[in-house]
């Protein structure tokens, strides 16, 4: 058996891979900060900082040639310039080309010397998404360039989108890999999956990867590029998730060596809080308290994830489990990944435990001063429960006896942020148990790939008494009637929604659009008490806001993306979601889950922006016909295969830099026999493999 792991010593000596990043050119301190910022410290660090996407400049389309939804560069000369003051400052340019056809680019930030720049009979070439304007199409905030002269060239290759940070943009970072990437070693060195395994599995070698992912050449199979499939991207997809698979199954290893105490309780507690309840546990929630409280009596730490749709009630199970770790005499700490989210626990918490005794301990990171050393002070003394976001894993939080970790909605976590809350309760010897809620509807052969490293419960039954959400895609001409229908309900007590969607990248340009609709509406609807929450807030600003919606004192909560998870406010009972088209299923059904939460009938409406995509009809389609979260699921994942990009990775569920759960699925059979082969026969390029794929970004989670 070759054993390639022996004589490896010498060749991590020389690779240039593990060389600081600051032995490249023009790399001094603060740019080395930004890079850490984003977990680049070495060179390898930049030579797997992968594209997020490309933008094609290799053509120009004609204006009357552009399509809703897509991406286009585009030539033409200013006609006209217009500074309006319509809900807040804009610019808007309207240009037109050779076919005679008008495009509106529109800015709502924008500098004094670029207005000067942008004078009529100036020629500009411009990029950006194409939308449905007041007057045609339009780009809001296009990247765009002024034209001197004729004919300057437009780019022979698609333009690589990387992950970016606040003092690094898109062309430093380009500019930083390309120097990195003449660094990139003969293959020999870099390869560190089995050469015999490679062969089998037909894999590109990973140098003529990653030179073609970085720098497609002129001529590169573009199609491909674009949806994710080109074989260099496969290659590298498939390095990722074994990777992914091998840290889960190491790290599943490595706790199950820990002892972890058993924590059996009397059931005292337990039956007082189930008692205390206006309802009956469901049999589905029964039976997973039984699976949990299974697992808590076993002396090894408990890894299980309980998957239950939206509403399905998993609060009360994890309750349950809080109070079996309690009566045990050991600490809980519940952990959420948004403020507002935690707060929610907080409240349902107190509301059913303070009765029994139990004082929950609240940490966010905006608990400062004084009421932080007391709730750090109590729990290193007797706090029972602690309730929190991230704050909780910060180094000076210390547990007395952390008996039971549960992180509730768990995809906003990455693995080893949960990993990090986990190594708090290590008093060297024992390790808590763990238990992990998630909403997303994950099928089986995903979730073994993406939580390898657990054991999973579902509960497959909602609460009784829900009345299903009415749901009805409507074409955005028919807003006004939607408006009334606001009105209306407003006027007989319910509540309603207003969701704002963008799916660039910018958090500002959501809330911007969100800022707009906010104004928009407060005038169509006079006398309404409309909110407005985003995720540019303050999380003091978003709390009012969130109390006064839950209170009753707003009727309208216009918002971002923000409210998707988990939050629960059962008078609510209408929702309206503009630009629906452009969510994928998973963030739709998410959403939709607000309302339906009381007994009233609860009605969401998809807005969308005609022309639909085939693969958008099919969308809002199944979300009309069902609401059944594991249908979605697989419906999502049947739609998701090849064909788009909307995928994990770019709404920042799984952190994968290249792959796709759903798209690279058909790899994951592979992945799981090779992961197993190299786990027993290849330890250390197993360690190599997971610090060059996550090592700098598990850093990165972790600060
Ligand atoms: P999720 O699984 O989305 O986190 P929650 O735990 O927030 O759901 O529960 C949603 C709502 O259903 C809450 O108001 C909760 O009190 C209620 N609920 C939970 N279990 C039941 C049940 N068995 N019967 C009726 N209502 C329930
Ligand atoms: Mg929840």
């Amino acid at each position: 058996m070759p054993r390639t792991d022996n004589n490896t010593s010498h060749v991590l000596a020389a690779d240039p891979g593990l060389a600081p990043v600051n032995t490249l050119p023009g790399v001094g301190p603060v740019l080395e900060a930004a890079l850490e910022r984003i977990g680049i410290t070495r060179v390898q660090d930049l030579w797997f900082h992968l594209p997020l996407r490309y933008e094609d400049r290799t053509r120009l389309t004609p204006i009357s040639e552009l399509r809703i939804g897509e991406s286009a560069q585009v030539e033409g000369t200013i006609e006209a310039v217009e500074r309006g003051f319509r809900f807040r400052p804009q610019l808007r340019v309207v240009i037109s080309d050779d076919t005679r056809t008008m495009l509106t680019l529109r800015f709502f930030s924008f500098r004094r010397a670029q207005v000067d720049q942008l004078t009529p009979g100036a020629r500009l070439r411009c990029y950006g998404r194409i939308r449905h304007g007041a007057h045609g199409p339009e780009i809001v905030h296009p990247q765009y360039q002024r034209l001197s002269g004729e004919g300057s060239g437009i780019e022979e290759t698609l333009t690589p989108v990387y992950p970016v940070t606040e003092g690094l943009g898109q062309k430093r970072i380009a500019g930083l890999i390309t120097h990195a990437l003449r660094k990139l070693p003969a293959d020999a060195t870099l390869e560190l999956i089995p050469e015999n395994l490679r062969i089998h599995l037909r894999l590109l070698s990973l140098r003529e990867a990653l030179l073609l992912v970085h720098r497609p050449p002129a001529g590169a199979d573009v199609a491909s590029l674009v949806l994710g499939i080109h074989p260099a991207q496969q290659r590298l997809a498939f390095e990722e998730l074994l990777t992914h698979h091998l840290s889960l199954r190491r790290l599943r290893a490595q706790v199950r060596e820990h002892a972890a105490p058993r924590l059996r309780g009397s059931g005292k507690l337990r039956k007082a809080m189930l008692k205390s309840l206006p309802f009956a546990l469901t049999a589905a929630q029964r039976r997973v308290s039984v699976e949990i409280e299974k697992d808590l009596s076993l002396a090894e730490p408990m890894l299980r994830l309980v998957q239950g749709d939206v509403g399905s009630g998993k609060t009360i199970v994890a309750a349950a489990a809080a109070l079996a770790a309690i009566e045990s005499g050991f600490q809980v700490a519940l952990m959420a990944p948004t403020e507002l989210l935690a707060e929610q626990h907080l409240r349902n918490l107190r509301d059913w435990l303070v009765p029994l005794g139990i004082e929950p301990v609240w940490l966010a990171g905006k608990v400062q001063g004084k009421a932080r050393s007391n709730a750090l002070a109590a729990l290193a003394g007797d706090a029972q429960l602690v309730i929190g976001t991230h704050a909780l894993m910060q180094q000076a939080v210390e547990f007395r006896n952390l008996g039971l970790v549960i992180i509730d909605e768990q995809h906003r976590f990455g693995v080893h942020q949960r990993l990090a809350l986990r190594e708090k309760g290590r008093d060297g010897i024992t390790m808590p148990h763990q238990l992990v809620l998630t909403a997303t509807p994950i099928p089986r052969t995903l979730a073994m790939t993406a939580y390898a490293d657990l054991d999973v419960s579902v509960i497959d039954e909602l609460p009784p008494g829900r009345t299903p959400v009415t749901t009805v895609a409507l074409a955005s001409s028919r807003r006004g009637e939607v408006i009334d229908r606001i009105r209306v309900a407003c006027a007989e007590g319910r509540q309603v929604y207003w969701v704002c969607t963008l799916i660039e990248e910018s958090e500002q340009l959501e809330a911007q659009a969100a800022e707009v609709a906010h104004a928009e509406l407060s005038s169509l609807l006079e006398g309404l008490a409309i909110g407005l929450v985003h995720g540019r807030l303050k999380p003091r600003e978003k709390q009012v806001v969130m109390d006064d919606f839950r209170a009753g004192r707003i009727s309208l909560l216009v918002a971002t993306t923000v409210i998707e998870v988990g939050v629960d406010v059962p008078n609510a009972s209408l929702m309206v979601i503009e630009n629906s088209e452009r969510l994928g299923l998973a963030q739709l059904h998410q959403l939709r889950g607000r309302v339906g939460r009381g007994s009233q009938a609860s009605t969401c409406v998809l807005l969308y922006q005609p022309p639909l995509s085939a693969m958008a009809r099919e969308r809002l389609t199944a979300m009309r016909d069902t609401s059944d979260g594991f249908v979605i699921a697989e419906k999502d994942l049947e739609l998701r295969g090849p064909g788009e990009l909307l995928g994990t990775r770019q709404t920042g569920r799984l952190e994968f830099r290249i792959a796709d759960l759903a798209r690279d699925a058909a790899m994951l059979g592979d992945v799981q026999r090779i992961g197993a082969a190299m786990l027993d026969q290849h330890p250390l390029a197993c360690e190599r493999l997971v610090a060059r794929w996550i090592g700098g970004a598990a850093r990165f989670a972790g600060a």
